[in-house]
């Protein structure tokens, strides 16, 4: 043609940045089509929109794709569009040299990153986008033609340090990159991108929701030798095409049923139900997204398993980017399967720059709001389906109230629990204030590892003889949260198993004889609780008169502070060591068993059997708790032997 070779070198960053390209910033290396068909769809919209405004522009528009075109002979890949295309000028400007603003900068802080992680996290911040090429071809080939001109260029390099540019007539409006293919070495991540499976899972994995169609020809040879050329084929070679294009989070919500959502979520989430929720939403300012998010209707099962995944998606402007991306979604939320479409990040964006970026944070807590809010609008309106959704999700949700500070109040009104007011049902925290009595200062509940244990416990008594409700908590991470959320709409949450419990002070405060009654027990048993307190000194830190009891002899109650039985038998069961903890006996100065064990104190206070029988009321109590005694074969034998002379 006779047209004039012009070389060109690249600009000192542009060098650079490509060194660090090349050479393995990337251990995937697969991601270099994603940006290429990123550039030709982003070229698809241009020419698109510029048909619109611009009159005159002389193409036909009607068949805007992507074709992937591989040619095993010459170890070629190429990716083509019919888009906007560029100039000459253009091309020099845009590939010849790093335009972005701050690259310079960025450049700069890589070489005095400490570490390869440091350099990959740094440069995640940044698009290489069209250099990615040189981690798996060592030479590109882009020849292109901007719309609305005559004039084709063509531009070549090995990615060393320059480039040749020269002009090429007859070419089609657009842009096609010539791939001149590495060898595959799956050791250096170098997989085989001349296979038509490869290309096809990596377009499914990245690509699927690029609004253009991705095309590809049909292998030609099933079966064939691979690279033998393939005559026939070429006279009727059939296109696929590669990608679903159904990004349904960028249609607007009144233009998608409800069995499109349905299916979608199905294709993601791998689930065969109908989600629970679907919530779809569009932000737009100066951080667009979107975000089509789902409450599944049934839990997965390895829900509680460690390697339990978020299920929402990572995409920027359709393509894929991230699965499982945490700086969207809290751990405690995990449930959530979906998708966000953030519109400004690079496609090189990594998990730890997103964790820190104060933008995606503000999309984590709307989005959380959201979720939290689609959960309250079932609450609301349709108990059953609630009922349903909590049986899934309400123990994750309960890790919320240790995980996430801001939403504590939204997530106590989502709890729903069993309560001694109604057997059948669970109840609400609210529910529970708005049945509380006149004068009750707190919110009682109690835990344990049934529902059984945690009725029948001891602790229950005078709650029960007094008619105060009392929540019944029986999941693990119960003890955990109890702990730490100090109250409810301003209403302290107390544990009946936990510090000094006087319903009869609460009820009639200030009354006299009931103080002066008092005054009267702590008198009769001053003698009998410090030797008890010695007795038992292994087992527990204090024996106290108790006012929580009506039928039993005694209860074993901890401090405010102490850690429940329960817990502490999670944490040894988790491994770790710690202290045995000591909590408090406490007697019910009424009972028969308690009367005669002073009686007997006051008559001989060295009488043997008496630390005996100490010991069974210490043990019997463990035992009424649920709780696991210290030497249960010693317990029995006493027990025996007590009863043998009882006959
Ligand atoms: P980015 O896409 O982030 O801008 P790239 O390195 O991927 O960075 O591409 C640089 C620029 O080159 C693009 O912004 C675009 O202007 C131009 N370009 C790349 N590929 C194409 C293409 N297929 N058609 C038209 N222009 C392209
Ligand atoms: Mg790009």
């Amino acid at each position: 043609m006779g047209s004039s070779v012009e070389t060109l070198e690249f600009q000192a960053e542009t060098r650079q940045l490509l060194r660090l390209v090349i050479h393995s910033i990337y251990s995937n290396k697969d991601i270099f089509l994603r940006e290429l068909i990123s550039n030709a769809s982003d070229a698809l919209d241009k020419l698109r929109m510029e048909s619109l405004t611009e009159t005159g522009l002389g193409v036909d528009t009607s068949d805007l794709h992507i074709a992937l075109e591989v040619d095993a002979e010459a170890r070629t890949l190429t990716v083509r569009d019919n888009g906007i295309g560029m100039s000459r000028d253009e091309l020099v400007e845009l590939i010849g040299t790093i335009a972005k603003s701050g690259t310079a900068v960025l450049l700069q802080k890589i070489k005095e990153a400490e570490d390869a992680a440091a350099a990959q996290s740094l440069i995640g911040q940044f698009g290489v986008g069209f250099y990615s090429a040189f981690m798996v071809a060592d030479k590109v080939t882009l020849r292109t033609r901007r719309a609305g001109t005559e004039a084709g260029t063509q531009w070549e390099s090995d990615g060393e340090g320059t480039y040749e540019i020269q002009a090429v007539e007859g070419l089609p409006v657009g842009t096609s990159v010539t791939l001149h293919l590495k060898p595959a070495d799956t050791e250096d991540g170098l997989a085989d991108y001349l296979a038509g499976w490869k290309i096809r899972q990596i377009v499914k994995q990245y690509s699927d929701f690029i609004r253009w169609p991705i095309r590809m020809a049909a292998a030609p040879t099933a079966g064939g030798e691979p690279g033998a050329p393939d005559a026939d084929a070429a006279s009727a070679t059939e296109f696929e095409t590669l990608n679903s294009m159904k990004a349904l989070w960028a249609r607007p919500r009144s233009e998608v049923t409800e069995a499109e959502y349905g299916e979608f979520y199905r294709q993601i989430s791998h689930d065969p139900h109908d989600p629970a929720e679907t919530i779809h939403m569009r932000a737009e300012g100066t951080f667009e997204y979107e975000a089509l998010l789902f409450v599944p209707s049934q839990a997965p099962f390895d829900l509680f398993s460690r390697e339990s995944k978020r299920g929402v998606q990572l995409y920027v402007k359709r393509v894929f980017i991230m699965d499982d991306c945490d700086a969207l979604m809290p751990n405690y939320l995990r449930f959530v399967k979906g998708v966000v479409d953030a519109h400004d990040l690079s496609l090189n964006v990594s998990r730890e720059i997103l964790q820190h970026d104060r933008q995606i944070r503000s999309v984590r807590r709307r989005l959380v709001k959201k979720v939290l809010g689609a959960l309250k609008d079932v609450q609301r309106s349709d108990a059953e389906r609630y009922a349903s959704l909590w049986s899934q999700f309400g123990r994750a949700l309960k890790e919320g109230l240790l995980e996430d500070g801001d939403n504590v109040e939204a997530l106590l009104e989502l709890l729903s629990v069993d309560s001694t007011h109604d057997r059948e049902k669970t109840t609400t925290l609210r529910e529970y204030v708005e049945r509380m009595k006149d004068g009750q200062d707190a919110i009682y509940y109690l835990t344990g590892e049934t529902r059984a244990t945690v009725e029948n416990s001891p602790h229950m008594e005078a709650f029960t003889a007094k008619g105060y409700e009392v929540l019944i908590l029986t999941d693990p991470v119960d003890e955990v949260w109890t702990d730490q959320v100090p109250s409810f709409d301003g209403h302290r949450l107390q544990s009946i198993a936990k510090g000094q419990v006087d319903l009869d002070e609460q009820a009639a405060d200030g009354d006299e004889d009931a103080e002066a009654e008092k005054a009267r027990r702590d008198a009769e048993y001053a003698a009998l609780l410090p030797w008890l307190t010695a007795a038992l000194s292994d087992h527990v830190k204090q024996v106290r008169l108790s006012s929580r009891l009506t039928t039993s002899a005694a209860c074993i109650v901890g401090d405010a502070q102490d850690m429940t039985p329960t817990l502490e038998k999670m944490y040894r069961a988790m491994g770790q060591q710690m202290p045995p903890v000591k909590r408090i006996l406490e007697l019910n100065p009424t009972h028969p068993l308690v009367t005669a064990l002073r009686a007997a104190h006051e008559a001989n206070a060295d009488d043997p059997a008496l630390s005996e029988v100490a010991e069974l009321v210490y043990g019997s109590a463990l035992l009424a708790e649920g709780g696991d005694l210290p030497d249960p074969a010693r317990f029995t034998r006493l027990l025996t032997e007590r009863l043998t002379r009882a006959l």
